[in-house]
């Protein structure tokens, strides 16, 4: 569903609006799927994220293109002069002190994800996927977890909401990557940076496939982890593709 959507709108030609409605497209079905999931299992009183808590905002974010340049114009519509610098500031510092890190070094680092404003997510309406699936069933887990990064604290989430979030995420990549448009995920605050300093880029990343090259691949992503997600992504491409192509 989210594959056959998603190239509906990557089948028309690119504007910013059908990039946004891309990403909007996605959140809304990701936002739905996963009141779903809390409804089917009767398990949404156990969730114990709460508006203020932000120990998962301080682990380093993968998303899409899409999902990046959605921020990018939100924080353009959205956000005076004032705000939108301190945003910029922000995210220069946190590119400072993560520069050389791929994800699993910046993960140890537990850094504010820029984003945040005084506790809250300041782009809440367009966060990522990411930030949408994630949750807790404990707030002892991310308390752990933020106290010993990197040292495998295994939190207790509902499962299904994981799996359902993840293959939403990788419908919209197999429908980018079928359009021969970026597909990859990307560090959401190099990615933001490069989104936030071309306007023209919600419009033109169609046909820029080397737009965010510096925010993906092994040196941010590396194997044997990747590797290993990239051979998944391959094979479970060629049978949506081909499953789309027999309806
Ligand atoms: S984008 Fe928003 S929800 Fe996601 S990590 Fe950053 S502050 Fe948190």
């Amino acid at each position: 569903m989210a594959a056959r959507e998603s190239l509906k709108i990557l089948s028309e030609m690119p504007t910013v609006l059908r990039t946004i409605e891309l990403a909007r497209n996605t959140y809304d079905f990701t936002d739905q799927s996963i009141a779903q999931v809390h409804a089917d299992c009767r398990d949404g009183h156990r969730v114990a994220c709460r508006s203020g808590c932000t120990y998962c905002c301080m682990v380093p974010v993968a998303a899409s293109a899409p999902e990046v340049l959605s921020i990018a114009a939100f924080v353009r519509e959205q956000f005076d002069d004032e705000r939108r610098l301190s945003l910029a500031r922000r995210v220069e510092a946190n590119i400072s002190a993560t520069e050389g890190m791929d994800m699993n070094q910046r993960d140890r680092v537990r850094l504010d994800c820029p984003f945040l404003e005084a506790g809250q997510c300041a782009v809440y309406e367009v966060r990522p996927i990411a930030c949408r699936g994630y949750s807790s069933y404990d707030v002892e887990d991310c308390r752990e977890d933020y106290d010993h990064p990197g040292t495998g604290v295994e939190g207790h989430t509902n499962g299904l909401r994981e799996l359902v979030f993840g293959a939403i995420r990788e419908g919209l990549a197999i429908a980018c990557r079928s359009a021969s448009v970026e597909h990859r995920l990307l560090e959401l605050v190099r990615a933001y940076k490069i989104a936030s300093e071309d306007s023209t880029l919600a419009e033109t990343w169609w046909s820029r496939p080397e737009a965010f090259e510096a925010t993906t691949g092994e040196s941010v992503f590396p194997g044997p982890w990747s590797d290993e997600l990239n051979r998944e992504f391959e094979e479970v491409y060629r049978e949506t593709v081909s499953d789309l192509e027999r309806k």
